[in-house]
């Protein structure tokens, strides 16, 4: 039989994880344990897409290639998902870190005038060059390390022209660099300065004037709020869901990260693709999102950095049945590019086994940013976002942690990080 010749082959693979099946809906319960492993396997890839998926021995009878990956020994797995980043922003915040070291609050920085609005005032000042090269960097650090698809936010703009701004440099972003950026739009994310005191009014703004906006220019696919006890009510998050649902958009909440505010229930209400954090989710609330399908995108990095010894409870999520993904949280006070790290968080912090975790960072975080259907499984038909990792199973993905142990990225069917060469795009 005449072997056909296709772009890139890996193989002899100590484990692939496929994650088959897992495409139509997001994976619960019981089901996060199954990776669908082939023990010695190997993948096809030809014009970026995966051709075939299976045991070497029988891909190898099918094809051959230019390029060959010998992945002997290694672990291969589905590109990382982030479905949770504040991707583009200007400064950083080290100085807070020290003041948190030395006590203060999240909520007693941001009343002083730090945290996000800091953060604002210096994205505001910068230009769309600046973030675009800035945050070229952060995605290229991603890459490295695994990730092939992330969803960014906007939000440190907070008035039209600078929300504006925000998330043209996504879309850019998007264009320039091989990593796939999937905009959400979070006007919502703080009321700024200049509406202290009337969140009301500011609610209004976003839903009069940027929601429409950003729609118009086709510059996000989600819109997201941060529903939290002083800064949107329950009422003011509905109201800008329900206007950015009426305008195309899908819906992403920050929810009851900090205290119970009934941001779960919410998610569940405007049937949300997601809902964010949810430390202190209602179990009603989640069994809410449970039943409507709900993803609960988790962020054990954010709770982590802020140095609070409390963390979601995956374990009461997944008994209930609530699809449960993982995300970084990069943003200024949460600054890390890597999910190799939040799956070691996952594991320890909320006690997801590393095949749990695994599935949120791939299969079920592409549910949560509405990309199931082209990447986050090695199956037939979908994106050649491919990892190699220099580890020989799965579980040393929770088990080794604070170091890459990414050997190669294949972004699209193209070689784009290779830890002997670095990073090879542009
Ligand atoms: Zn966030």
């Amino acid at each position: 039989m005449k072997r056909k010749t296709v772009d890139l082959l890996i193989e002899n693979t100590n484990e692939l994880v496929t994650l088959k099946g897992g495409s139509r809906k997001p994976l619960v319960g019981k089901q996060m344990e199954e990776l669908g492993i082939i023990k010695d396997g190997a993948l096809a890839v030809k014009d970026g897409k995966i051709l075939a998926v299976g045991k070497t021995s029988s891909v190898e009878k099918r094809f051959r290639a230019e390029e060959t990956v010998d992945a002997k020994g290694k672990l291969v797995i589905p590109g990382f998902v982030d479905p949770h980043t504040h991707l583009v922003f200007a400064g950083s915040r080290e100085d807070e870190f020290e003041m948190r070291l030395k006590g203060a609050s999240y909520m007693e920085i941001l009343r002083k005038g730090g945290g996000i609005l800091k953060t604002v005032r210096a994205t505001r000042q910068a230009s769309e060059r600046e973030l675009v090269d800035k945050s070229m960097k952060t995605l290229d650090t991603m890459l490295a390390h695994g990730t092939t698809t992330v969803e960014a936010k906007s939000g440190y703009g907070l008035n039209l022209k600078d929300e504006l701004k925000c998330l043209r440099v996504i879309k850019k972003l998007n264009e320039k660099h091989p990593v796939d950026v999937v905009p959400t739009f979070l006007g919502a994310h703080a009321v700024p300065a200049e509406f202290k005191g009337d969140t009301d009014g500011y609610v209004d703004t976003v839903i009069d004037k940027m929601i429409p906006e950003v729609t118009k220019q086709r510059l996000a696919e989600f819109c997201d709020v941060f529903c939290e006890k002083d800064v949107f009510t329950v009422e003011q998050s509905k109201r800008i869901l329900v206007k950015a649902k009426e305008s195309g958009l899908r819906l992403k909440i920050h929810a009851d990260e900090m205290t119970s505010f009934g941001g779960a229930e919410l998610a569940a209400e405007v049937e949300a693709v997601s809902a964010e954090h949810l430390l202190f989710a209602s179990e009603k609330g989640l069994g809410m999102m449970a039943k409507k399908g709900v993803v609960a995108v988790l962020l054990p990095a954010a709770a982590f950095s802020l140095m609070s010894s409390k963390y979601a409870d995956a374990r009461k999520m997944i008994s209930l049945g609530v699809p449960v993904a993982l995300g970084t949280d990069f943003n200024p006070s949460c600054w890390v590019e890597n999910q190799q790290l939040v799956i070691a968080l996952a594991c320890r912090e909320m006690r997801m086994t590393p095949a749990e975790a695994l599935v949120g960072v791939t299969v079920n975080a592409a549910h949560a940013i509405n990309r199931a259907h082209e990447v986050g499984s090695l199956e037939v038909g979908k994106k050649a976002d491919i990892v190699v990792l220099d580890i020989p199973d799965y579980r040393f993905l929770g088990y080794r942690f604070g170091v890459n142990l990414v050997e190669k990225v294949v972004k699209e069917g193209t070689l784009v990080v290779d830890c002997e060469r670095g990073i090879m795009h542009n």
